[in-house]
């Protein structure tokens, strides 16, 4: 039996693509290449397409045998959902309307899909658990809530099974420095305090040290991308195994401000890195820390590399070895 993987292209997709074919999964990637990297897919079965293309779906479905999708294709900037919703509306829930329709068609019952910590909002009480309130403050939370809403019905209706992932802060790379993180624009903390650190930046932005905590900058909870890989590739056995449809936090239950971070990047790089202080950036809580018992509990999820560190180092063995990324 064969995944299929919607944005296995992408930064935390192409993690997961190769975490899966390392435990003998047949792997088939689909990703329309709009922020993907053919390169990250390290020779995975593709087609460069999009979810929006039902006659693709069809032959894809159609000449695999596909059981489990893993589905990641997205648009994930938050910034942008605020100036251009209905681009979000469009991909994300459209996008995922067509993939889910066509899973009907072909009778493929498991879905694990991407989710987010954004689904919760500003949080009422730290750590976040999955029953908590989900009220987003932008676009993209609320994209993926509604796509959450939108599996649970079609259980309902067809008994599609789904396991939802809300992902907190993924960062790190492959330790082995075979793929990384290459967005463009680049818009998350650790990647660009460490262009800053191997000059392509001049300085970083520090968005606000006036928040409620011991430093005063925004404090979250980064998890390493080879450890949100582990969780897919776990879910997609639980679904198969005949559970029912779950929701699980990924976190690592441990929170580290914007300074800390830049601490311990300075620490591993070794190298001077400038940042200064700017204005909040607005809809950013102040701390997002995940309750992720219940993922470890019903997954059997075992972070690997749980230490900051961890993540900062194998990010900056990768963006060494590819100062400009994947080089596209
Ligand atoms: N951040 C920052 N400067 C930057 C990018 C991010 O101070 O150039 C802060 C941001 O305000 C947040 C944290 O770093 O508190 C993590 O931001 P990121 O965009 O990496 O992830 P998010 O928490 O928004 O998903």
């Amino acid at each position: 039996m064969s995944i299929l993987v919607t944005g296995g292209a992408g930064y935390i997709g192409s993690h997961t693509v190769l975490y899966l074919r390392e435990h003998g999964e047949d792997v088939i990637v689909l990703d329309n290449l709009s922020k993907g990297h053919k390169d990250a897919l390290q020779g995975a079965a593709f087609y460069e397409g999009s979810l929006h293309d039902e006659e693709l779906l069809d032959e894809v479905f159609g000449k695999h045998s596909i059981d489990s999708v893993i589905h990641f294709a997205a648009s994930s900037l938050v910034g942008e959902s605020v100036t251009d919703p209905l681009s979000y509306y469009e991909n994300n829930v459209m996008g995922t309307y067509h993939l889910v329709k066509k899973m009907v068609e072909h009778d493929v019952k498991h879905i694990v899909f991407s989710s987010t910590a954004a689904t919760y909002g500003e949080p009422k009480s730290i750590p976040i658990k999955e029953d908590d309130p989900t009220i987003p403050t932008n676009p993209y939370g609320e994209t993926k809530l509604a796509i959450e809403k939108m599996l649970k019905w079609n259980d309902q209706a067809y008994g599609l099974k789904s396991v939802c992932l809300r992902y907190f802060n993924a960062a790190g790379a492959d330790p082995e420095g075979r793929i990384g993180e290459d967005h463009d624009p680049e818009t998350h903390l650790i990647p660009i305090v460490l262009q800053v650190a191997l000059g392509q930046r001049e300085s970083l932005k520090i968005f606000g040290n006036d928040y409620p905590t011991d430093d005063g900058t925004c404090v979250r909870d980064y998890i390493h991308v080879m450890d949100l890989a582990q969780a897919h590739y776990l879910a997609v056995q639980k679904l198969r195994n005949g559970s029912k449809s779950a929701v699980y936090n990924l976190g690592n239950e441990e929170g580290f401000s914007v300074k800390q971070v830049i601490g311990t990047c300075r620490e591993i790089t070794n190298r001077t890195i400038d940042a200064e202080l700017t204005p909040r950036r607005p809809g950013d809580p102040a701390v997002l820390i995940a309750s992720s018992d219940k993922a470890k509990e019903e997954l059997n999820w075992s972070p690997v590399y749980p230490d900051l560190k961890s993540m900062v180092s194998h990010a900056w063995g990768w963006h060494c070895g590819h100062e400009s990324g994947f080089g596209e």
